[in-house]
């Protein structure tokens, strides 16, 4: 069987070795950390920093082909893998970094929040005269879960807010007024073939997700065919190959995109128990060179919940529920606002749990 390299050891590396493992892969896991998740499940696993050069020569030279779980990867050393890393550096580097990823989304002619460079204090009261209070300043690398992040709603605001975000590089964004949440999970072969999940209506608390559904829902039709196309557009202009996602507020004037992830995506996990093919199976299949599988519903409809730090103190009472699909990260200690687990329901959304 051949070997698939993951870059990344977190839960979305151990839920792709899990998927690879069921068709016969055997996947070596590449992590800087001493006991990253996925490798528990992994056939190796080598603890290298990503941007160690030789480490990564001799993970190629044991790898049929190469993914990354994350974006967060220095760009350069990646080049020792040549053609085995997909999807390419030029979907990394895109979705690695807010500003180019902006221009990008903007340059394939679809629409973002309207947004301005921030490289200090000053150039935030500049953002925030321009774009209208209120902005969200975001760190342009590292942030994920809301972290790297603040509102800003005054002008006296803005030396706190650099601060804040650790006066790096940012973007400001406007703030947005949106009915909903929603992401499209896309999956691009190497030969074109292409193939989308259904849209999932995602609900947010304090910047990290909390509960994803499908079908999304009335809120969410009537911007299903637009954001398609824009999704479309995105993963065909960066030669995009494996399984892309792509975040939307569903804006009283049609979509607009909120950031892209070039991987599979924890909006995406209902897809395991809930479609015919999971995003992990399908992210496989494109990178692999395999046929993509059926994204289709199994059933009316998926809940996913997040369990987030203590929430995974009531795992008992998942593992007794009837049809409640656990998922249990094996991370150790539940520190607050990390990501531990999660759970499925299959059935109608409605069954679900509310998300309002
Ligand atoms: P992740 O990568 O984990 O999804 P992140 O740290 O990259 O999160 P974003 O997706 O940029 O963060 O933002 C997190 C949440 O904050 C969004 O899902 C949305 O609820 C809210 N948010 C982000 N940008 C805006 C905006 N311009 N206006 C209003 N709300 C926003
Ligand atoms: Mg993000
Ligand atoms: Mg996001």
């Amino acid at each position: 069987g051949s070997t698939i390299g993951i870059l990344g050891g977190g839960q979305l590396g151990r839920m792709m070795a899990l998927a690879a493992a069921r068709l016969g892969y055997r996947c070596h896991i590449l992590d800087p950390h001493e006991q990253p998740c996925a490798a528990e499940v992994s056939a190796e696993f080598t603890r290298a920093a990503y941007d160690d050069r030789d480490a990564l020569r001799r993970f190629a030279d044991e790898c049929d082909v190469v993914t990354y779980e994350f974006e967060n990867i220095p760009v350069e050393p990646l080049a020792v893998l040549a053609d085995k890393l997909a999807p390419s550096t030029r979907s990394l580097e895109v979705a690695q970094d807010r500003a180019a990823e902006k221009r990008f989304i903007e340059g394939c002619g679809v629409r973002v929040a309207p947004w301005r460079e921030v490289d200090s204090a000053a150039d935030i009261e500049v953002a925030l005269e321009a774009l209208g209070a209120p902005i969200l300043l975001k760190s342009r690398r590292y942030g994920y879960d809301g972290k790297g992040q603040a509102w800003v709603r005054r002008a006296e605001e803005a030396a706190e807010a650099w601060d804040a975000i650790g006066r790096q590089p940012a973007v400001a964004e406007a703030g947005m007024t949106f009915g909903a949440e929603f992401s499209l999970i896309l999956a691009r072969g190497a030969n074109g073939e292409t193939s989308a999940f259904p849209p999932t209506l995602n609900h947010h608390e304090g910047g990290i997700l909390r509960t994803s559904t499908v079908p999304a829902g009335p809120q969410i039709a009537p911007f299903t065919d637009q954001a398609i196309a824009a999704a479309r557009a995105i993963e065909e202009a960066l030669g995009h190959v494996g399984v892309l996602t792509v975040e939307f507020f569903a804006c009283a004037d049609g979509p607009v995109v909120n950031e892209i992830a070039p991987r599979v995506h924890n909006s995406g996990h209902w897809t395991i128990e809930g479609a015919q093919t999971s995003q992990f199976e399908q992210h496989l299949r494109a990178i692999l060179g395999l046929p993509l599988g059926d994204p289709t519903l199994v059933s009316a409809g998926a809940t996913m919940e997040n369990l987030i730090g203590d929430d995974v103190d009531r795992w008992a009472d998942f593992v007794a529920e009837p049809g409640a699909h656990l998922h249990l990260y094996g991370k150790g200690e539940a520190r607050p606002g990390r990501k531990m687990g999660h759970v499925t329901r299959l059935g109608s959304a409605a069954s679900g749990p509310s998300v309002d």
